[in-house]
């Protein structure tokens, strides 16, 4: 059995530094200007020629990467990413590297045994009876297997393409960054998991914030009514302008600043919001266009097997765009978080380079907003019904979802180190009433 990903929790840092090590020397094509530590060296010229490559250079990708080297040391790795840059952490992005992390410390060090990174090229075409692979330079890679690891892109809104930042990479990250330097002013669309954190990562920064989204509260699509309902007051409490039930109709630019028309959901008021910069977090959609015109089975994500293997032999998918059948929870899932990029990428990694895999992780995910924080297991869906344990009413404590008196995820509130009790539960076969779940994880 492979061992990447069996102790989920590890994963946020310990994964990391294990696949660091694990993937050593990497040759780059091209060389990004803004990753120092690795040196160019030009392949151009010959067809590549790959025992393995791996589309797309997230995460996934680089923990894949780690997979393939814990049972082939010697096969030729090839990765096309499409940005940039080397692989990179995401969630510090909207976190750390806010508080006191440097840029430097979100970089999978791919580098070492003979991975070939052509990065700033996005992969066009697929052709699976000659197993090629064509990139948008016209370069055709020849591929033993093949792994997509093609993660999600923004949702965009119909208007403001140059002063929206939708906020995904790390360029989005510099972008932004490069804003606050001399601007105050900034407005946050989306009050989910993205919004969420930027709008608290600015806060923290002494920037003047205002969060602009539809629905009733922050997060209300995940927690109970009143933890959503506290969270309005938490964040402004903390100096951010809440703007629940209202939406962007518009933005433009005046005087060098972005103009956002919102409305109010209810009364259809419209007013204007002036901005030094704008972030939106408006949800994702998988990569699955390769894919689909090469006639793999996708139903929103690429549908795998429990080898990570698509229905074709030679071709792979993880990740945020892979969809899965989770044995746990009896349904079919894409997951768009970090634990599962990594266990499911390496896991991946490994059944690519021919070890038996039966990939049944339940995977974990987590979030930061302000000194609040928590992490969640299974489908933590504010439309299941809902047992709160608080320790602490929205301060300290657990929310279990169930449907059918079964329990489907877990919120651990602030609470850490629960997370494999969380996954017991919802494992369980147990019947349970909101007076059983009191007390069952303990505070
Ligand atoms: C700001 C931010 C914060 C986050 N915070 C958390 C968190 O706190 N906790 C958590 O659990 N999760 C978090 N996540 C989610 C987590 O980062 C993702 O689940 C993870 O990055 C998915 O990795 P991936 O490699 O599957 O996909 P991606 O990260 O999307 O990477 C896919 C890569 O493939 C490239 N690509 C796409 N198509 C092609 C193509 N045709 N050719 C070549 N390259 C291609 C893309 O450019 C991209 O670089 C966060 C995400 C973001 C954006």
């Amino acid at each position: 059995m492979p061992t990447l990903g069996t102790t989920p929790q590890l994963l946020r840092a310990a994964d990391a530094a294990h696949i660091a090590q694990a993937v050593g020397e990497c040759l780059f094509v091209p060389l990004s200007s803004s990753n120092p530590s690795v040196s160019p060296v030009s392949r151009e010229g010959a067809m590549p020629n790959y025992t393995y490559v791996i589309v797309g250079g997230g995460m996934t990708a680089a923990a894949a990467v780690a997979g393939i080297r814990e049972v082939d040391g010697d096969g030729s790795i090839g990765i096309i990413a499409a940005e940039p840059h080397p692989p990179y952490d995401r969630p510090p992005l909207s976190k750390a590297l806010w508080k006191d992390k440097p840029l430097a410390s979100i970089w999978r060090k791919v580098d070492g045994k003979g991975v070939t990174l052509h990065q700033g090229r996005t992969a066009r075409a697929m052709d699976l009876r000659s197993k090629q692979v064509t990139d948008d330079q016209g370069t055709a890679y020849i591929f033993g297997k093949l792994l997509l690891a093609t993660g999600c892109t923004p949702r965009r809104l119909p208007f403001g393409d140059d002063q929206i930042i939708y906020f995904r990479t790390v360029d989005d990250y510099e972008r932004l960054r490069g804003l606050t330097e001399h601007g105050d002013r900034f407005a946050v669309i989306g009050g989910g998991f993205i919004g969420s954190e930027v709008a608290a990562a600015l806060a923290m920064n002494g920037k003047r914030v205002t969060l602009i989204f539809p629905d009733q509260a922050i997060g209300s699509r995940m927690y109970p009514p009143e933890l959503a309902t506290f969270l309005n007051a938490f964040y402004r409490g903390k100096g951010v302008e809440v703007l629940p039930g209202t939406s962007v109709t518009g933005c433009e630019s005046r005087n060098g600043k972005a103009v956002l028309k919102v409305r109010d959901v209810a009364t259809k008021r419209e007013r204007e919001i002036i901005a030094d910069g704008v972030v939106a977090g408006i949800g994702v959609q998988p990569n699955v266009e390769l894919a689909q015109a090469a006639q793999l089975t996708v139903d929103n994500g690429i549908r795998v097997n429990a080898s990570l293997c698509t229905n074709h032999p030679d071709v792979y998918a993880a990740g945020d765009v892979a969809s899965i059948h989770d044995p746990t929870l009896n349904q079919w899932r894409r997951v768009e978080h970090e634990d599962n990029a990594n266990s499911m990428g390496g896991h991946a990694g490994v059944a690519m380079a021919g070890r038996m895999v039966s990939y049944d992780h339940l995977p974990f995910f987590y979030s930061d907003l302000f000194e609040m924080g928590y992490e969640a297991v299974g489908e933590v869906d504010s439309h299941l019904e809902m047992v709160v344990d608080w320790k602490n009413p929205c301060k300290e404590g657990v929310v279990y979802y169930l449907r059918d008196r079964r329990v489907r995820g877990v919120l651990l509130w602030n609470v850490y180190g629960l997370v494999d009790g969380g996954r017991r539960l919802i494992a369980s076969a147990d019947s349970f009433s909101p007076s059983d779940l009191k007390g069952r994880l303990p505070l």
